[in-house]
C-alpha cells in the first residue's frame, strides 16, 4: 500500500467509526443544506423561472446567426417555455422563487408541460450566455486538462460533439456534462430534455449545449445542419464553459 492509499484508508475507517455516532452536526447540517451530498449535480449557478435580458443585441452574432432568427428565437420560442413553466408550475403548486433546477431532477413526477417548458426554459437562459460575439475561444486551462483527461484532446470532443448535434435526429439537444463521477461526457437529449433531467438516459451538470431545433438556424441555414453547428463553434464562448465547469 503506497502511502497516499494508507493515509486514505486510515482517513476513511476514522470516517467509518465516527459514521456510528448520533451526534455529527457538521456532517447533519450539511445534508440539510443544499442537498450537497444527495445531488451530485449542485452548482451555485441557478436558473429562476422569468426570462433574463438576452445579453446582447439580436443583431451582435450576425451574419454566423442572423437577427431574425434571434428575435424569434428569443422572444418567441424561448418566451413561450419561460411563460408556460410558470402556468405548469401554478398548475402543479411549484414554487417558482425556489431554483428551476429542483424540478429538472425530480421532473418525472410532473407533468408533460412541465417537463417540455422547464427544459425548454433551462436549455435557452444557459444557451444564450454560451454565444458571444467577442467569446474567449480557448477553454481555461484546468478545464483543458480535465478534456485532454476525458477525450484525449479538444479536437475530438469537438468529433463528438458535431457527431452528438448531428445525429440528433429531428428536434433536441447535443451535449457536453460533467458527470457524478466528475468526467466529462458528450450526450443529447430529444425536444427540450436535458441531462439534468432524472429522466435522462445520461445524467450530469451541462457545461454546454447546442440547440438543434429547427427554429434556431432554419431560416439562414436551412437543411444545412453541419454549417450551423461549425458557427457555434465560432460564437462559443468558453469562458462561460469554464465558469460552468469550475463551479462545481
Ligand atoms: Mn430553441
Amino acid at each position: 500500500m503506497k502511502q497516499s492509499s494508507r493515509r486514505n484508508f486510515i482517513a476513511q475507517s476514522a470516517l467509518a467509526g465516527l459514521g456510528t455516532l448520533i451526534a455529527l452536526p457538521s456532517l447533519a447540517a450539511n445534508i440539510g443544506s443544499e442537498n450537497t451530498l444527495a445531488n451530485p449535480f449542485s452548482s451555485p449557478i441557478k436558473t429562476g423561472f422569468d426570462q433574463q435580458p438576452l445579453p446582447y443585441a439580436y443583431n451582435a452574432l450576425e451574419p454566423l446567426i442572423d437577427t431574425l432568427t434571434m428575435d424569434i428565437h428569443y422572444n418567441k420560442h424561448a418566451a413561450a417555455y419561460s411563460k408556460n413553466v410558470k402556468e405548469a408550475a401554478q398548475a402543479e403548486s411549484v414554487d417558482i422563487t425556489k431554483p428551476l433546477e429542483d424540478v429538472l431532477s425530480n421532473v418525472s413526477k410532473y407533468s408533460v408541460k412541465m417537463r417540455n417548458n422547464a427544459g425548454g426554459h433551462y436549455n435557452h437562459e444557459m444557451f444564450w450566455k454560451l454565444l458571444s460575439a467577442d467569446a474567449t475561444t480557448q477553454p481555461d486551462a484546468t478545464l483543458l486538462a480535465a478534456i485532454n483527461t476525458s477525450f484525449g484532446s479538444l479536437d475530438e470532443l469537438k468529433k463528438q460533439f458535431n457527431t452528438a448535434a448531428t445525429g440528433r435526429f429531428g428536434s433536441g439537444w447535443a451535449w457536453l456534462i460533467l458527470t457524478a463521477d466528475k468526467k466529462l461526457a458528450v450526450t443529447s437529449t430529444p425536444n427540450q430534455d436535458n441531462p439534468l433531467m432524472d429522466i435522462a438516459e445520461k445524467k450530469g451538470f451541462p457545461l454546454m449545449g447546442l440547440d438543434v431545433w429547427e427554429h434556431a438556424y432554419y431560416l439562414k441555414y436551412q437543411n444545412r445542419r453541419a454549417d450551423y453547428i461549425a458557427a457555434y463553434w465560432k460564437l462559443l464562448n468558453w469562458k462561460t464553459v469554464s465558469e460552468r465547469f469550475n463551479s462545481i
